[in-house]
């Protein structure tokens, strides 16, 4: 622009692009020498830009203030007042703006000058073709370079996916790897159930992989996409949540809350059936277009093969475990009744003798000792009809207003007359006082002490101290026995768990499930603190309920 002010020695010059509408329009180079009002206007430029595509011809203002043309737009502005306009011609035929240049004082332009201008415009298309195709081909390249990388991730994900045994862990490597190629916020799967309205699972997860939440056989919400998916809706776009109908949509809010507007969702399919829905999200209004919800509809069909694969291969792998338990267990409960059952046939035989070989002592100690495996018989399938009620979610409790101190008294004095072992000592106020189950509390002492005195060795004591904490009542089992794991503690109030010993001690692996459903049910917790060799401690938190309680603190 600096040359053709040069040539056509005028301060002024510069090349002007109408815009879609005649109200628009662009200065895309110029030159102004000198102070900066003696720049053009952009509404004069505007409206003779105007005039020279719409006729093709140059026009030449000797005063702006004085021309038809401009005299509206120009009225008291500074700068320029002499302007020169030829139109830039494409090689297609097009006139997408103008050259100008412009005087500061009244003026003609000869014929000879406009025709150097027209040269000058000719010179200054060439030279904006030149930019514009290889700014074309530029992004051409930058478009086939980000859709072959695209592709390239697409195929990673699959292959990640399809390498999964784990339905679980092929879900969260189909979001990474939706989440990475759409650039996603976070991302979201939902698996259908055999029923419409039904999601056998659900993950969230975010951009760094992190399973941020987790339902297992639930609800779809109402208003959910992942139900429109099921019932047979195509992909869907959703350019702004915010501008959709509350009614239809009530997750709305939530989403609103999280910071989401835009998303796209896509159907996972195998075997021609609907299994799920693949969600994707952005903060960003309008983020995604067709080509993202092809992406992700693309990612998700070819998914869907390989995470139904894993998901029959979950199945099976659970059917075969659920076997070997009910195996163990049938096995463990043979095991544990055979013991006493032994013990019982064994004395039965004895008393059989005639009197003078068996003394009246003897006779006596094999009372004792039938009337022993029949308790342990008995407490073997009260455990397990408890285990039964539990899992089927009937346990319930009948509580009384009762002293914990005299429960525990009761519980420490009968588990110390039981047999040989460690002592047992309690420590406690005189009374304390709440509501209660009674039995099922002195089956919860009867537990926690039998266990401390199970797994400890003879010699050592077993503390049983209880306090009132607050609105609670503390209990503290304290033993100096074989401990427990660290990690085997999270397992621990689990049904059929039982850790290996030395020597063999019965048990079936549920009272420690049983104690803690009694304490649940009671609205309080259960929890352990151990070390290996050195010992362990349960302690138990209940609440004593309503103002009536009298407890004392020790
Ligand atoms: P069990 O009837 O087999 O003892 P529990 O449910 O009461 O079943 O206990 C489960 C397992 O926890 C036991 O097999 C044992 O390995 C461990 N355990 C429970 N209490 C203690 C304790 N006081 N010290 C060490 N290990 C314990």
């Amino acid at each position: 622009m600096r040359l053709a002010a040069r040539m056509q020695r005028v301060p002024v010059a510069g090349i002007y692009l109408a815009g879609p509408s005649p109200y628009e329009g662009c200065t895309v180079a110029s030159f102004a020498a000198g102070a900066d009002e003696r720049a053009c206007d952009e509404a004069l430029l505007r409206a003779i830009c105007r005039h020279v595509c719409d006729s093709g011809q140059p026009v030449i203002i000797e005063d702006v203030r004085a021309h038809p043309l401009t005299a509206g737009e120009a009225a008291g502005l500074p700068g320029p007042v002499a302007v020169a306009a030829v139109p830039l011609q494409t090689t297609d035929g097009r006139v997408p703006g103008m050259l100008y240049v412009a005087d500061c004082r009244p003026r003609a332009w000869s014929a000879d000058e406009l025709a150097e201008l027209e040269d000058l415009a000719a010179l200054g298309v060439t030279g904006l073709e030149l930019h514009a195709v290889s700014a074309e081909h530029a992004e051409l390249i930058e478009r086939e370079r980000r859709r072959a990388e695209r592709m390239q991730q697409l195929a990673a994900t699959l292959a990640r996916v399809a390498a999964c045994s784990e339905w679980e862990s092929a879900l969260r490597e189909l979001l990474i790897g939706a989440i990475a190629l759409l650039d996603g916020d976070y991302g979201v799967v939902q698996m259908f159930g055999p029923n419409p309205g039904e999601r056998s699972l659900m993950l969230r997860v975010e951009r760094d992989g992190t399973v941020v939440e987790r339902e297992i056989a639930s609800p779809f919400p109402a208003g959910s996409f992942a139900a429109a998916i099921q019932a047979g809706s195509p992909a869907m776009l959703v350019d702004d949540f915010w501008t959709l109908d509350p009614e239809q949509y009530s997750l709305r809010e939530k989403l609103q809350q999280q910071g989401v507007r835009s998303a796209v969702i896509a159907p996972i399919e195998a075997g021609g059936q609907r299994i799920g829905s693949l969600h994707v999200n952005h903060h960003l209004p309008g983020f995604y277009g067709p080509a993202e919800l092809s992406l992700a509809e693309t990612l998700a069909a070819q998914a869907g093969a390989a995470i139904e694969r894993a998901r029959l291969t979950t199945a099976r792998r659970q059917a075969e475990a659920a076997r070997e338990q009910l195996q163990e267990f049938m096995a463990l409960v043979s095991h544990e009744l055979r013991n006493p059952l032994a013990v019982l046939l064994g004395y039965v035989q004895l008393l059989r003798r005639p009197e003078p070989l068996l003394k009246p002592e003897g006779r006596l100690r094999a009372l004792d000792a039938l009337d022993d495996a029949a308790r342990r018989m008995r407490r073997l399938l009260d455990d397990l009809s408890d285990a039964a009620r539990i899992g089927a979610g009937h346990f319930a409790i009948r509580p009384v207003r009762m002293d914990l101190v005299a429960a525990a008294r009761r519980v420490v004095e009968h588990e110390q007359r039981a047999g040989p072992g460690p002592r047992v000592v309690l420590t406690a106020p005189e009374r304390l006082e709440g509501e209660w189950d009674r039995e099922r509390l002195e089956q919860l002492l009867v537990n926690l002490v039998r266990n401390a005195r199970k797994y400890s060795p003879p010699e050592s004591t077993v503390n049983v101290v209880i306090e009132r904490y607050g609105e609670a009542a503390r209990i503290h089992v304290v033993d100096q026995g074989i401990g427990i794991a660290r990690e085997a503690i999270p397992r621990l109030f689990q049904p059929f768990t039982r850790f290996a010993t030395t020597h063999y001690v019965y048990g079936m692996g549920l009272g420690l499930y049983i104690c803690k459903a009694i304490v649940d049910t009671h609205g309080g917790r259960i929890c352990v603190e151990s070390t290996i060799g050195r010992g362990s401690t349960f302690i138990v938190e209940l609440p004593v309920c309503n103002a009536s309680c009298v407890g004392r603190s020790a």
